[in-house]
């Protein structure tokens, strides 16, 4: 028996303990990967959504890799099992939700995928969920800080290593996408040409894949009512909810907006203005920087010095 046959066995057979599970996991990555790839390439295949191209197969593994992270997350509680089979399991039933998002055709446009791949980059990476504020809406990290009413700590808790999705992780969040530099200039000229409608249909698309999302968060999942947004505002406390909700809620997003607007003189209601390359000046971050340096105007200068510096 071959090396790669005798993992496959190991796969099929039951696995006892959680160290064996976690041991045996790390060494069969890229077999179970592959395994979850081809399920959702031949899901893809039989809701007659698939097409042999680049942008199909990066597809097929981007789902292929969510699919695996949610067998390793609860792969683990489920032990004694048969790792195969219940990579499996966990496949057919996420492909048997009743509203799977991939049953929306519309989410392979590039504009689709593109949203798809920030969105579901979010649910994973902070960087990735604050960037949605200037992807979707166009609004300033200082914008964000005085929408989302934080303080000077949350603020740069939140933005500490937001360089680094400059530099790599929207790069990444495109690449898994699959959305290629000619579409996103196609998107680009539609802004262009036809904002309204680009505009229209972001609308709807964004509203689609938040949905979905933020289901993967139950705990901050719950849209909340006026008077609770005022209360948590008001009362100051959960800075979490307000992050991870906002960013994957356009309407409580604005019904925030609405109920702070005397404190946010100076911006405008969240709409929808996409911006598909990160910003690449990190002058913004002086606005709160220099506000949470006690009116020291220099640190401002240097942070902003020290990131154009790197985000060449
Ligand atoms: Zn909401």
């Amino acid at each position: 028996m071959g090396e790669r046959q005798v993992l496959f066995t190991k796969l099929s057979t039951l696995v006892a303990t959680v160290e064996e599970f976690d041991r045996l996991t790390v060494e069969a990555l890229p077999e179970l990967l592959e395994r979850a790839t081809g399920h959702a390439r031949r899901f893809l295949r039989d809701t007659g959504q698939w097409t042999d191209d680049i942008s199909h197969e990066k597809l097929a593994l981007r789902w292929g890799y969510e699919l695996l992270e949610r067998f390793l997350v609860c792969g683990r509680s489920e032990v004694p099992c048969r790792p195969f089979f219940l990579l499996d399991s966990i496949i057919a039933k996420y492909f048997s939700q009743p509203e799977p998002l991939c049953y929306h055709k519309d989410l392979l446009s590039p504009l689709g995928r593109f949203l798809e791949g920030i969105t579901s980059r979010a649910v994973v990476s902070r960087d990735a969920l604050m960037a949605l504020f200037y992807h979707l809406y166009g609004l300033s990290q200082g914008q964000v800080v005085r929408i989302l009413g934080l303080g000077a700590v949350e603020s740069q808790r939140v933005y500490k290593n937001f360089e680094r999705w400059r530099q790599t992780g929207w790069q990444r969040a495109v690449a898994e996408s699959g959305v290629s530099e000619t579409e996103l200039r196609q998107i680009e000229d539609q802004k262009h040409r036809q904002p309204e409608q680009l505009k229209a249909e972001a609308d709807r698309l964004i509203r689609l894949v938040q949905t979905h999302y933020r289901r993967s968060e139950p705990e901050h999942f719950s849209c909340l009512t006026n008077q609770k947004w005022a209360d948590l505002f008001e009362q100051d406390y959960d800075y979490d909810y307000r992050v991870w909700h906002l960013a994957l809620c356009r309407d409580c997003l604005i019904d925030v907006y609405d109920l702070r607007q005397d404190e946010l003189a100076g911006i405008q209601s969240p709409q929808i203005d996409l911006r598909l390359r990160p910003l690449q000046k990190g002058g913004i971050v002086t606005l709160f920087w220099a506000k949470s340096g006690g009116g020291n105007g220099h640190a401002g200068g240097r942070s902003t010095q020290r990131l154009s510096g790197t985000s060449a």
